[in-house]
């Protein structure tokens, strides 16, 4: 059979416990070949995750603070002592962590201090399962823009030629000036993702703490429906828009080359979990949609010209501003005298949003600029869309039955999803009404 890749997410490395549950499943079967972990993650409520603390160690350090940054490291130091010993191996824990800490200081980095939970994390797998540790530095490169440089790839798969087994570490590789750069969060999922695809996998499995992918957050419905497969698309649609699985990136790696993700839950290794494939398999006529996830705090600003549909570069130069700010844009849709843009609240903050109106005030001259704030964006996913007529009009009755106002409508030509924008305050009632007229 094929290679298996298992990525072990931080509430399957919380405990030495669940370490050794996670040590078990790798054991049971022989083509389970490499093993990506994350940091310790929330053993219960309330808990802290090993990425969070150093995060927070970083800052502390930045400040200055050093007395608050050697608590929290001795935080951290406890966490990795106290799996130690549930695992029942000494492996010199707090010595290696000390080292690492002096690296802190001696300036190392932000990214080098939150790369640390996986480091230790791995090393400690590897030594549970009696597998070589092989760092994320020697097989993950970062291009000078910050992002993965695909000859990653190859350079993972002749390094990892070399270990038949292996464990890795998630979330970080080398950066382009040579110091250790992460993903963004939860990129743990990336670095599995480009492992199986360094070592062409039969299947990347990730296993988590939920029995697969459900068709919309669990928080909303209660017990929502799980999906038993679903294409790279469809994961790509829903994960950006807030059903946080899988990192939303982590399909790039592996889908040119068609490796399936399968999603399995560590508590219940028994459950099938949700398959990610090229192709999902056909859909019946009652299965139109596939999944729902909503994203809130989003602006859109909204420009009215009269006959802007002549007025050739409009569009261009109301681009051309938020580009030179740095800004990407979620959705345009337009009419003839009209275009809104739809942007992340994140970007408009201490006072951009004001910089940008006066900008394209000046740029494009509108009749007039207006905004909605606080918006919330429900993506409603699944190829079976396609081609289904009345799908549509059933979704917009059962918003309209709901009282929801929909203050924006956008449909990609693949009719893969159809997106509203609703008011904050909706979100979750128009997830609810929508989950309840298609499941
Ligand atoms: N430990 C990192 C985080 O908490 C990365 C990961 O878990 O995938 O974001």
């Amino acid at each position: 059979m094929g290679i298996k890749v298992c990525k072990f997410g931080g509430t399957s490395m919380a405990d030495g416990n669940i370490i050794l549950t996670a040590a078990k499943i790798v054991n049971a079967d022989p083509d389970r070949k490499y093993v990506v972990v994350s940091a310790p993650g929330k053993r219960f409520g309330g808990d802290i995750k090993v990425t969070d603390l150093l995060y927070a160690c970083y800052d502390e350090y930045e400040s200055g603070d050093f007395s608050a940054f050697e608590n929290t490291f001795q935080k951290i130091v406890a966490r990795f002592e106290h799996i130690e010993k549930e695992i029942g191996k000494d492996l010199g824990m707090r010595a290696e962590l000390e080292n690492a800490k002096r690296e802190i200081l001696d300036g190392a980095g932000k990214d080098y201090c939150a790369s640390r939970g996986e480091y230790f994390a791995a090393k400690i797998m590897a030594a549970t399962l009696g597998l070589p540790f092989v760092d994320a530095t020697e097989l993950i490169r970062f291009k000078e823009n910050g992002q993965l440089d695909e000859a990653s790839f190859a350079l993972a798969g002749r390094v990892l030629k070399k270990y038949p087994r292996a464990v890795v570490p998630g979330f970080y590789g080398l950066g382009a000036d040579g110091k250790v750069k992460t993903f963004s969060r939860g990129g743990g999922d990336i670095s599995g993702s480009i492992v199986a695809r360094a070592v062409m996998a039969e299947l990347y499995e990730n296993w988590t703490d939920v029995s697969g992918f459900y068709a919309c957050d669990p928080r909303i419905i209660s017990s929502p429906k799980c999906i038993v497969e679903l294409s790279y698309q469809e994961l790509r649609e829903l994960s950006y828009m807030g059903a946080n699985v899988l990192h939303s990136e982590s399909i790039f790696p592996v889908r040119s080359a068609g490796i399936p993700i399968r999603i399995a839950n560590t508590f219940r290794p028994d459950d099938a979990g949700t398959y990610i494939v090229k192709t999902a398999r056909r859909r019946t006529e009652d299965d139109v949609v596939t999944g729902i996830a909503g994203k809130k705090d989003f602006t859109v600003i909204s420009l009215e010209k009269s006959m802007m549909n002549a007025e050739v570069g409009f569009v261009g130069k109301v681009l051309s501003v938020i580009e030179r700010h740095g800004i990407s844009f979620e959705h345009l849709p337009s009419g003839i005298d009209t275009m809104s843009l739809i942007i992340d609240n994140a970007y408009l903050k201490n006072g951009i949003l004001q910089v940008l109106i006066s900008e394209m005030q000046k740029a494009v001259n509108p009749d007039k600029i207006y905004l909605h704030e606080n918006i919330a964006l429900v993506a409603t996913v699944g190829h079976g869309m396609a081609n289904n007529i009345g799908t549509s009009a059933r979704l917009f009755t059962a918003l309209a039955r709901a009282n929801i106002n929909v203050i924006m409508i956008d449909q990609g030509s693949s009719e893969l999803n159809i997106i509203v924008g609703v008011d904050n305050k909706d979100c979750d009632e128009c997830i609810r009404a929508i989950y309840r007229e298609f499941f």
